[in-house]
């Protein structure tokens, strides 16, 4: 019979201690959603009272599977637990289940929070057994805890001892300043168990400061913890926390954890991982790691000759795990002979079948390269890719063509006496041998200025003559940009994701040193990849 191993994700308090990240409170609402479909069975939402945008993600957050839990610490000495604000704060924000971090290091005792050791200790007793009055679900965060234990043992253990009593569900070893090794806390956490805390109530709490965030984990559960902290992407205070993204696939899929333990995250949402993942990346602005284990874009990238024609004949000669049992796919480089068989499998995911041998396969493979040495990028912008494919083969059929544009950006006052921005954008297009002059400008309904982008995709969607009722039910849901080396040069990446009334959704690159360029050759690769879709390659 498995026994039920926990999760408990930390990515919206503790991976919001990375240097740079400052989640909002609809990103965290977002974020939120994500770790609830997963599958974790904690989410820790923040320290509310402590920072505006966690008290406000408490008021706002919908229902969820996952118990919804509130971090804040210990009561402070010198007062009672029902008159400490600190910790009024953390129960007012409503949650089933409440996180209070605590010392249990003699030396944080005696030297950061300067009192007796006995009075941490009836701190914790208090403050826990408050929690549990307040009929919540408790947990003891024991900060520091595997330096404490190799200083002062005995007093680690009567703090652990103290929460437990007090009536915790759970005790979290911590190794807050992440140095402690695999081996140690295999050793430390087998003692507290023999020590009488019992695994069933005992959790894990790793940083990656030696890179083993995630093997510590792994010894904690190994010695009898049943619950696993962690955050997705390893995010987290310095070098970031144990990754749940790597943990979880580790868990489902290998021995002998797999047979071993039940966990919450079913299949279906390990196939959904590496876009969690990339959803992640996504709300932070960041380049999704390639080396990654299980969802990195190289993960499963096959480049030595010897390795990809292997693959094609048995995926199991060099990969420990099907990529799509956790939604990643194998990348076999284009450049090689078993690149051109996946040059035509992504082909034919657009509709286009190739011959194997035919020269326009290299055509377009050196046309790759060429313009991801320019910045493009391709992973991604499937929309964009084709669009250049159907150009080398000659398959792009013209539906118009751009003879100009024009941006205009003005700032100034108005009668208000408040600076106010406008952008201007002029599109000439041509349709059927027919010139066509729309104007737009970058203010939404409401009368906020959206920015030049904005005033140009909307001149250039205004009057596309008889496509127009194809294009009419497009939409721009996302814009990113970033400043990427193209050859020698800096120059601006711009993918924009555009979605339709039927639900189709896709990506497309522009890449200029001039920001606006790039963002046009971007609106006008969605635009065609939709005219395509719709109206077929007659123009
Ligand atoms: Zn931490």
């Amino acid at each position: 019979m498995a026994e039920k191993l926990y999760l408990y994700d930390t990515t919206l308090r503790d991976g919001q201690q990375t240097q740079g990240v400052q989640f909002s409170t609809a990103e965290k609402l977002r974020i939120a959603e994500a770790l609830d479909a997963l599958g974790v069975d904690y989410i820790e939402g923040g320290w509310p009272g402590a920072n505006p945008t966690d008290s406000a993600f408490f008021e706002e957050a919908p229902a969820s599977r996952a118990v919804m839990t509130a971090f804040g610490m210990t009561k402070r000495a010198g007062r009672s637990a029902e008159n400490d604000d600190v910790l009024s704060a953390v129960l007012n924000a409503g949650t089933p289940a409440v996180c209070l971090v605590g010392k249990t290091h003699d030396f944080h005792v005696t030297a950061a929070l300067g009192i007796e050791l006995s009075e941490n200790v009836a701190n914790i007793r208090a403050s826990v057994a408050h929690i549990v009055a307040q009929g919540r679900e408790a947990l003891f965060d024991a900060e520091h805890f595997f330096d404490g234990w190799k200083a002062n043992a005995p007093y680690a253990l009567e703090c652990l001892h103290a929460a437990l009593e007090a009536g915790a569900r759970w005790i979290v070893l911590c190794d807050t300043n992440g140095g402690t090794l695999p081996y140690e806390i295999y050793r430390i956490v087998a003692e507290v168990i023999a020590g009488g805390i019992p695994g069933e109530r005992l959790g894990i709490h790793t940083h990656n400061d030696t890179e083993n965030a995630v093997a510590c984990s792994l010894a904690a559960v190994d010695a009898g913890v049943r619950q696993v902290q962690g955050t997705l992407n390893g995010l987290g205070e310095r070098c970031g926390n144990a990754n749940l993204t790597s943990l979880i696939p580790t868990l489902l899929l290998k021995e002998p954890y797999a047979s071993r333990y039940d966990i919450n995250v079913s299949r279906d949402a390990l196939e959904a991982l590496t876009q969690t993942s990339r959803m992640l990346d996504e709300v932070l602005n960041r380049v999704p790691m390639r080396q990654a284990p299980y969802v990195g874009s190289s993960a499963f990238a096959h480049k030595a000759g010897l390795h990809a024609s292997a693959i094609l004949k048995d995926p199991t000669t060099y990969e420990h795990v099907d990529p799509a049992t956790v939604g990643n796919r194998r990348v076999i480089p284009m450049s090689n002979q078993a690149g051109q068989s996946n040059l035509r499998r992504r082909l034919a995911e657009a509709g286009l079948e190739v011959a194997p041998g035919d020269p326009a396969l290299a055509r377009i493979l050196d046309e790759i390269k060429a313009r991801e040495a320019q910045g493009y990028t391709y992973d991604t912008a499937q929309a964009s890719f084709e669009l250049l494919a159907r150009e080398i083969l000659g398959r792009l059929p013209s539906y118009f063509e751009v003879k100009r544009y024009r941006v205009t950006i003005e700032r100034r006052k108005n009668k208000y006496d408040r600076m106010v921005s406008l952008s201007e954008a002029v599109v000439v297009v041509k349709v059927d041998g027919e010139k066509k002059l729309s104007v737009s400008d970058s203010l939404d309904n409401e009368g906020f200025d959206r920015g030049p982008v904005n005033a140009l995709s909307k001149a250039l969607a205004k009057d596309l003559g008889r496509y127009q009722s194809i294009i009419d039910d497009m939409r721009l849901v996302d814009f990113k940009v970033r400043i990427t080396q193209g050859g020698t040069e800096a120059v601006t990446r711009v993918i924009i994701d555009s979605q339709d009334g039927r639900g189709r959704r896709w990506q497309t690159v522009g890449v200029s040193a001039n920001i606006v360029d790039a963002s046009f050759e971007a609106l006008l690769d969605s635009v065609r990849w939709k005219l395509i879709r719709d109206c077929g390659e007659g123009a």
